[in-house]
């Protein structure tokens, strides 16, 4: 029985593994969940999954979380603090980081300390500080496993290879917007831009997935896992999303990892490793997809996916800077504060003019983080 924590329980990853948690209970039980603000659900989780601790983010929403869980034998607790504190129960074996943005960085590294596998939803951090997280899992023998589809592919291509990889190609939908125009981008509303057409998922990964950001984050998330060079890390747009991404040994050999679309999978696969579980989950049908179609990504057109591999060439603290300025551009999309566009404008503008750190340390990636949402925060309110 693996007793797990799921970091952001109420989200789109963390419903998702909930459910595998409860097809398979002989497998799996819970030992913490945590949400930010959605205190209703939270409880219903928490009364249902019986976890030793839930936290809310949002302290203002403790009390309700306390009276609701009392008499259960759950503690409650509130706050950022908490969450770190949460991941160290000696319970828990892994910690599924299932929340959103530059907030899984600390809960993250501080579970990696106490010794805890992580199974990685939460790109950003391996994003912000990739060189300083792998290098802590490594010094306390701590596997990341990935949830992310693409990554999940990867390594399951990868699970018994001993030869080095050539190089990867991930694979992406291209997003709601593939094949538009800047005229047709420059009017695009947030609703457009929160249909994505294969999955459906939480609101900020969603517009990242249309502005290709998402693919620039999962180019420098891959560098991280898998000990890769900039050279060895292509993109390959492929609309039907069912490779999930291939690996190219050095002998010109290809691996690719297909199935539906269906992030319990990948999150199954990571929460299960090295083992598969069996499921009902729907099959694939060849007669549904009598064609799988493979074209470059437009990165005039979504320069986000340009700007995160110059980022990751430049390395040091400026995927920092393009975390931290994606983080509030999305944020003031979703607001409608600011147009489709304009969102690399911002990002661009943040990378040229914050200063550049060629080795941070962990101290300099949260004050990159703080400087940058506060310029980012100015550009945007002067367009
Ligand atoms: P979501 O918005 O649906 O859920 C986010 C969860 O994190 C919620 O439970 C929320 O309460 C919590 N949260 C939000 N802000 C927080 C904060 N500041 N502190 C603590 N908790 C906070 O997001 P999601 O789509 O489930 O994505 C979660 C992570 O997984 C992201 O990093 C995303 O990139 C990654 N991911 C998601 C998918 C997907 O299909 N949804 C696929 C691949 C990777
Ligand atoms: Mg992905």
């Amino acid at each position: 029985m693996k007793h797990i924590a799921i970091l952001g329980s109420t989200g789109s990853i963390g419903t998702q593994a909930l459910e595998v948690i409860e097809a398979n209970p002989q497998l799996f039980a819970v030992s913490v969940l945590t949400a930010q603000s959605n205190v209703d659900l939270l409880i219903r989780q928490a009364l249902k999954f019986k976890p030793l601790v839930a936290v809310i983010g949002d302290v203002q929403k403790y009390q309700i979380l306390k009276e609701a869980l009392a008499g259960s034998g759950i503690e409650a607790k509130a706050g950022e603090e908490a969450l770190c504190e949460a991941v160290l129960l000696p319970q828990t074996e892994m910690v599924l980081t299932a929340l959103v943005g530059f907030a899984g960085l600390k809960p993250t590294m501080s579970a990696i300390k106490a010794g805890k596998h992580i199974a990685l939803a939460n790109k950003e951090t391996l994003v912000v500080a990739g060189d300083i997280v792998t290098a802590l899992a490594k010094q306390h023998s701590v596997d990341i496993l990935p949830v992310d589809s693409e990554h999940s592919a990867i390594f399951q291509c990868l699970v018994g290879e001993k030869s080095p990889v050539e190089k990867i190609y991930l694979t992406a939908s291209g997003g709601p917007f593939r094949g538009k125009d800047f005229a047709y981008l420059s009017e695009v509303t947030r609703h457009q831009a929160l249909k994505h057409p294969n999955w459906v998922m939480g609101a900020k990964i969603t517009i990242d997935s249309a502005t290709l950001m998402n693919k620039g984050l999962e180019v420098i998330e891959a560098k991280w896992l898998f000990n890769l060079s900039v050279p060895q890390i292509d993109v390959i747009v492929h609309p039907q999303s069912i490779v999930h991404s291939i690996v190219q040994f050095t002998d010109g050999s290809m691996k690719a990892q297909m199935g539906l679309p269906d992030m319990k999978l990948p999150i199954q696969y990571a929460m299960a490793y090295p083992n598969r579980v069996a499921n009902n989950f729907k099959r694939f049908n060849f007669w549904d997809y009598p064609s799988l179609t493979f074209e470059a990504a437009d990165t005039k057109t979504f320069r986000n996916l340009a700007l995160a591999f110059e980022a990751l060439e430049k390395g040091g603290n400026m995927p920092c800077i393009i975390n931290a300025a994606n983080e509030v551009v999305v944020a003031e999309f979703l607001k409608d504060g600011i147009g489709f566009l304009q969102m690399s404008e911002v990002i661009e503008t943040c990378m040229a003019k914050l200063d550049y750190v060629k080795e941070p340390s962990i101290e300099d990636y949260f004050e990159t983080d703080r400087q940058t949402r506060i310029f980012a925060q100015e550009l945007v309110g002067a367009v």
